[in-house]
């Protein structure tokens, strides 16, 4: 083993007691309940749990998507959840990307005009962006389909466009929410080798899944109940973990 270098001592993400409660009609629900994390720069981290353990709402609060009921969000060392919702918004375009298991595409737009979006948003030159899209696509294994509608698409090429899009402006962090909760397993299994290239790559990505074969991918396995992080496995980074190891090792931290 070497001492990790400065770069690798930096953090992507930090959150520290990180809480979010929310009104429902039957009262109020502790969704997070203090959760501290910390993703280093290049980090691949999975968060496993059951549905309803609040997941999604932390990958929405990562990303300022929303915000918390108390506690702090490091992103690349800015703290981000005292930001407006300009701030957010700004910081949403430029500094994070999201997939989503349903994709999320804009279905009156093309491919192209789909991973494009975020860098119009973020009023980045037009060349530059179009050059990104043309390569992400190509990566992707979609470049004829540039020019095509996203409502023609198989799921698989639906969801590899909407993580073009996600990288586009060439995040900090990728934050992907179940992304593979809507693939058979073939599309899963090519969303999964992508997300270890770019991981590869440098890319640091907080990915949600049931699925233990997609959470092995991850260096980090985090297990999360009722609001908590409860549980953590590092996977060996030469030799990835099985995925029936990491299904046993989310079930030892599935406590009582
Ligand atoms: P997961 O993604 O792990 O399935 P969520 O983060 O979606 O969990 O939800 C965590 C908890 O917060 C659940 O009890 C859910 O019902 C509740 N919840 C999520 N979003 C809202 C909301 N907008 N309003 C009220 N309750 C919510
Ligand atoms: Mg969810």
């Amino acid at each position: 083993m070497t001492a990790p270098d400065e770069a690798e001592r930096e953090l992507a993400l930090r959150t520290v007691d990180l809480k979010k409660a929310y009104v429902s009609l039957a009262g109020p629900v502790k969704a997070l309940d203090g959760v501290d994390l910390e993703v280093s720069a290049g980090e691949f981290v999975a968060v496993m749990g059951p549905s309803g353990c609040g997941k999604s709402t932390l990958l929405h609060l990562l990303g300022g998507l929303d915000r918390p009921s108390s506690g702090e969000v490091w992103l690349n060392g800015s703290r981000i959840d005292t930001l407006g919702e300009s701030g957010r918004a700004m910081l949403r375009r430029r500094a994070v990307g999201f997939v989503f298991q349903s994709y999320n595409l804009v279905p009156s737009l093309t491919v192209a005009a789909n991973v494009e979006l975020p860098g119009v948003l973020a009023r980045r030159p037009r060349r530059q962006v179009a050059c990104r899209r043309a390569e992400l696509l190509e990566r992707l294994g979609l470049a004829t389909k540039s020019g095509r509608g996203v409502t023609e698409l198989s799921g698989g090429e639906a969801q590899r466009v909407a993580l073009a899009r996600a990288l586009v402006n060439d995040p900090a962090l990728l934050l992907a929410d179940e992304p593979t909760g809507n693939l058979d397993s073939r599309a899963s299994d090519e969303v999964v080798a992508l997300l270890k290239q770019f991981h590869a790559g440098g890319q640091a990505i907080v990915l949600v899944t049931h699925d233990p074969k997609v959470a092995s991918a991850a260096q980090r396995v985090l297990s999360m109940r009722d609001g908590r992080l409860v549980d953590e496995a590092r996977l060996d980074r030469g030799q990835r973990a099985r995925p029936q190891e990491v299904a046993g090792l989310v079930q030892l931290g599935s406590g009582a």
